[in-house]
């Protein structure tokens, strides 16, 4: 392999950055939700990480649909789900229509627990008797450790978020820690912080100030982002609480609020 293609781009697009309900959130009055800042609009929270020839999407949330006619994204070659609650998977079936550009099964990686939950809410795409054209079919990728998937280096650790565990992903390209995600987390265990150590760019959970049973506070968020000295953070699967703007005064260099839309390589 030569040198150039050893540093071949990654592109990372954030789809969604908002917590489960979405923001603007339904029936709320508050500045936030009211809030003309394109950036306070934040959908359900779902990532694009895509290499030269490689598009991987990470988590099919109920505006999956939207997500990819307002970035532009038309082919996707795998899916990633991080777990299963509905914010993350309720756009599942959306997938038909990539089914359709590629003309094949979807490859979904997750882990076994994920899989096994998603294809009971949509069995109808696990089905190998049900591959009609148009529809969403899967081809499943239950996946414990390491695994490589367009040039990267991809690893699953498990995170606790509650009753739920999730996987947060690190990706690395010829050995070095390009990007890390680790969204709907309460903490990120020992080896996982490891494992991460001297990332360049962590995407965290942030998504409040105050303390939540199943998620990482902003605080919590930026305390893991030292810890790991990651080289730049953005937080992520944000309520309505602050604006952008405003959340952005209150935050360190080298740490950011994701937006839908953030696009940026690595
Ligand atoms: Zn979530
Ligand atoms: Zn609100
Ligand atoms: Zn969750």
């Amino acid at each position: 392999m030569s040198t150039t293609s050893l540093s071949f781009p990654v592109q990372i697009t954030v789809m969604g950055s908002g917590t489960s309900q979405g923001v603007p959130m339904i029936g709320c009055d508050c500045p936030v939700c009211r809030s003309t800042d394109p950036r306070d609009h934040r959908t359900r929270c779902s990532l694009v990480v895509a290499t030269p020839d490689t598009t991987i999407l990470i988590d099919t949330p109920p505006e999956l649909r939207l997500q990819a006619l307002r970035t532009g994204l038309k082919h996707v070659d795998a899916v990633f789900l991080t777990h299963a609650h509905a914010d993350h998977i309720m756009g599942f079936d959306d997938l038909r229509r990539f089914c359709d550009i590629k003309k094949g099964a979807m490859p979904v990686y997750a882990s076994p627990v994920t899989l096994a939950s998603v294809a009971n809410v949509f069995p109808y795409a696990f089905d190998p008797k049900n591959r009609i054209p148009g529809y969403v079919s899967v081809d499943s990728h239950p996946v414990t450790d390491s695994f490589t998937l367009g040039g990267l280096t991809i690893t699953p650790y498990t995170l606790p978020h509650g009753r739920f565990n999730t996987y947060g992903y690190l990706f690395q390209r010829a050995g070095e820690k390009i990007f890390a995600y680790m969204n709907d987390c309460k903490d990120i265990p020992a080896p996982a912080r490891e494992a991460i150590r001297d990332v360049n760019v962590l995407m965290i959970d942030g998504l409040r100030d105050e303390a939540h049973p199943t998620h990482l506070t902003v605080g919590e968020a930026m305390a893991i982002g030292r810890d790991v000295r990651a080289k730049h953070v953005y937080l992520t699967h944000i309520t309505h609480q602050k604006t952008h703007a405003q959340r952005e005064t209150e935050l360190p260099k080298g740490v950011q609020l994701a937006y839908d839309g953030l696009s940026f390589t690595v």
